[in-house]
């Protein structure tokens, strides 16, 4: 964007330089044609003024002339008496000269044209004097490439020169341009950033607004997530250390050693599960797409890979595990992929009845997992892939759920471009569909 800028404003401050630079040149050009004239006139009046007195003879008349000025004298009958420049005596009759034949009829006369004579652009002044004879005076006129070509070491020094100022002006202006919003990320922090014009353009409030509302909200879950993860943490803890104390302080008896220490080892279980599971989270959360799409996943095949590691889980109580459908592969992270199905078979088995059944479904671009379990209330369905949401507590701790589960499922779903859809029924069971873009 920086240089897009400098650039717009390099070439807008350097065209109008440039406009700038011709319109003076055309203003000056007017000026200085209006100045040649007004001096020509001058020399005509003087060179008349001295003819009038008799201090110059017609043939004198001659040697006012220069390199510049022509001067001619011509009878009331159009021959030419005297030229500067030219022999008098093989010039034609110019009594048809627009510039004569005014003067003839008004007292002086102007012309512009090309001299016949001399071949060059000329200004013509004429004027009669008191003998009846007209004196005319004439300069070479200025063309502008003339002009241009006298003119051009300078023009070219000045439109060098307006060209380096472009270039500076560009890079300074855009640099106070952009200055506000290189600043903003240092202050997003502070909540009057927004009120403030004098940090702010107002073209950028909202953007601002919504970057520290989505901040704010981040903030917050993660000071819920701190909270919920201490609270779960200390719940185990807090168990062990009583059983503990108890052995400690002889309050237990010696019978019961074996109760505690089953006690305090599935505490102590769940606390290692839980603090994998956080641990995986917080990978998800700093792993992004690019880093998830990197293996051929093919689901059929992993469904079954987690049935095996399931299937003792499930015996005991009864459940069938079964994974159907026809193979489909993705591109994606095989170990999320199969955290994604892990959980969501480790689930229907927890949240089975016993002697229950549980399917998994592979097809073109889904996944299912179905139960026959207690089923999920319609008011919680929203909910459960929040961090540690649970419908009932004391059922989930009691069969080793954390809540986290079902987030890190739609974590790894959305990192694989994947949609989660709930379908369940109380008592009745629960199907719980990913669909991939795929
Ligand atoms: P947990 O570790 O508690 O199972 P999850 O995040 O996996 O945590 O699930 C969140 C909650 O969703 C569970 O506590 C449970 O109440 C509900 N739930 C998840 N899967 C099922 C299911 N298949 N049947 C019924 N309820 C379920």
């Amino acid at each position: 964007m920086e240089s897009k800028i400098t650039l717009s404003l390099f070439y807008m401050g350097l065209l109008s330089a440039v406009i700038a630079v011709a319109l003076s040149v055309a203003t000056f050009y007017g000026t200085v044609q209006e100045q040649v004239r007004r001096d020509l006139q001058a020399s005509g009046d003087l060179v008349a003024v001295a003819y009038g007195r008799g201090s110059v003879s017609s043939d004198g008349l001659v040697e006012f002339g220069t390199e510049d000025l022509r001067i001619t004298l011509i009878a009331a009958d159009g021959t030419v008496l005297v030229d500067s420049d030219a022999p008098a005596g093989e010039m034609e009759d110019h009594s048809q000269r627009p510039e004569i034949e005014d003067a003839l009829a008004l007292g002086f006369g102007w012309a512009t044209r090309q001299s016949q004579t001399l071949g060059t652009n000329e200004y013509y002044y004429a004027q009669r004097l008191e003998d009846g004879n007209i004196l005319r005076v004439s300069v070479e006129a200025a063309t502008v490439p003339m002009l241009l070509s006298r003119a051009a070491p300078a023009l070219v020094g000045i439109l060098m020169l307006l060209f380096v100022l472009a270039v500076v002006f560009a890079v300074l202006l855009t640099k106070r341009l952009l200055q506000p919003i290189r600043a903003l990320p240092a202050q997003l922090d502070d909540p009057n950033l927004a009120n403030d014009t004098s940090r702010v353009y107002p073209e950028l409030v909202p953007f601002v607004q919504e970057i520290q509302n989505q901040r704010s909200l981040r903030e917050e879950m993660r000071q819920e997530f701190t909270a919920n993860v201490s609270h779960e943490l200390k719940t185990p803890l807090t168990t062990i250390s009583g059983y503990a104390e108890m052995i400690e302080t002889g309050l237990a008896k010696p019978e019961d050693d074996k109760k505690i220490a089953g006690v305090i080892h599935r505490e102590a279980g769940r606390l290692l599960q839980l603090i994998g599971e956080i641990i995986r989270l917080s990978e998800l959360d700093a792993s992004g797409l690019q880093e998830a799409r990197q293996d051929r996943v093919e689901l059929l095949g992993l469904a079954k890979e987690c049935r095996e590691t399931l299937e003792s889980a499930a015996a005991q109580r009864g459940i069938r595990l079964e994974v159907e459908g026809s193979p489909w592969a993705l591109w994606g992270n095989r170990t999320q992929l199969w955290e994604l199905v892990y959980n969501l078979m480790d689930n229907a088995i927890r949240y089975n009845r016993d002697n229950g059944t549980v399917t998994v479904e592979v097809g073109k671009g889904f996944l299912a997992v179905r139960d026959t379990g207690i089923g999920i209330p319609k008011e919680h369905q929203g909910r459960i892939f929040e961090r540690f949401y649970r419908v009932d507590k004391s059922h989930s701790r009691a069969t080793g759920g954390t809540g986290l589960g079902l987030s890190i499922v739609k974590h790894v779903a959305e990192a694989h471009r994947g949609r989660i859809t709930v379908e369940s029924t109380v008592n009745v069971g629960t199907e719980i569909r990913v669909t991939f873009a795929e």
